[in-house]
């Protein structure tokens, strides 16, 4: 339980935090709440020789407004997400997915830039970037980019980030009028991960969905959204009826995860329960 000895270092910009992993290369390792870095560090699963702690670089924690889009630091603790009216109004689902994450030390400390380029298939907040169709910004020596999250989440703890980049925001682009979400997950009742969330935004006109978007974390290697649910949901009218018939082909041809908690089937119904759920609460929201 005792992590290999490292050097601290920390940098007061992100020019100084990317001079210091272009230096140290492979060895070195970002640093921002620490708290999937340093269990991992602890149990020697990961042996970085050194941290570069990002954590206390101010311009990496802003949530601001930039024309019809949030943008969220990648250093906002979940806290900050979770209580942000600018985040409850303009990336709502990143607010519900922050509000649900372990407890109010991990809120507290956890980051969201932290949180998605770690990529635990079982993390909250992956379902709700893609379900919010947000842009993963980054910055390397090359320069910037700009990841649409559909191309972020590759697979188990998995992303597309390169080495030696480091992710500066998320861009939530502005819903449609009409548009609700909500992200519902059933936790694992020890650690709180999600053994199933899912992450529904609908957009409702004339008493139909004329958009959806629907994706999932907990049940396979990555976060993914569910095209057949989603096409399933364009033109229905969202009442308990339709929606169940919408879901009712979740997940179907994905490889799903299996453990001691949840096997594959359990995982495949869970995610029908909550796809109905969480695109009923959405539609209630819109
Ligand atoms: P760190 O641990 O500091 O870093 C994680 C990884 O991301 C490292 O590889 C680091 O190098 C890299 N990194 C960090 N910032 C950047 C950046 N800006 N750019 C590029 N790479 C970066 N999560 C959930 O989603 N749901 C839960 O219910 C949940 N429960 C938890 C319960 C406990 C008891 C604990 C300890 C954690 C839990 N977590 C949960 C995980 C928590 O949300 C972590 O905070 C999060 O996964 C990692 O964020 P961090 O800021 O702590 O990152």
């Amino acid at each position: 339980m005792i992590p290999s000895s490292f050097d601290y270092h920390r940098p007061g910009s992100i020019s100084e935090a990317l001079d210091l992993l272009q230096k140290h290369g492979e060895d070195a390792s970002l640093l921002a709440g620490g708290h999937s870095l340093l269990p991992a560090m602890k149990l020697r699963l990961s042996t970085p020789a050194h941290l570069v702690d990002i954590g206390r670089i101010d311009e990496l924690r802003q949530i601001r407004q930039d024309g019809g889009d949030v943008i969220i630091g990648a250093g906002a603790t979940h806290h900050d997400i979770e209580s942000s009216d600018l985040v409850a109004s303009g990336a709502p689902l990143l607010a519900q997915s922050a509000a649900v994450i372990g407890d109010l030390q991990v809120r507290n400390a956890g980051t969201i830039g932290g949180s998605i380029a770690h990529a635990d298939p079982a993390a909250d907040y992956p379902a709700a970037v893609l379900a919010s169709d947000a842009t993963v910004e980054v910055l390397g020596q090359g320069g910037a980019r700009s990841i649409a999250a559909a191309d972020f989440f590759r697979d188990l703890f998995d992303t597309a980030l390169e080495a030696g980049e480091i992710i500066t925001c998320l861009r939530v682009p502005g819903a449609a009028s009409g548009t609700g979400t909500a992200y519902l997950k059933f936790p694992h009742p020890a650690s709180r991960f999600a053994v199933c969330g899912c992450a529904a935004a609908v957009t409702v006109s004339g008493g139909a969905c004329t958009s959806a978007r629907v994706a999932f974390n907990g049940i396979a290697s990555s976060a993914f959204r569910d095209a057949g649910v989603e096409n399933a949901l364009a033109g229905a009218s969202l009442d308990e009826d339709s929606v169940r018939a919408a879901v009712a082909g979740a997940a179907d041809g994905k490889q799903l995860l299996e453990d001691t908690f949840a096997g594959q089937d359990f995982r495949r119904q869970l995610a029908r329960v909550y796809a109905r759920r969480a695109v009923l609460a959405a539609a209630a929201n819109a």
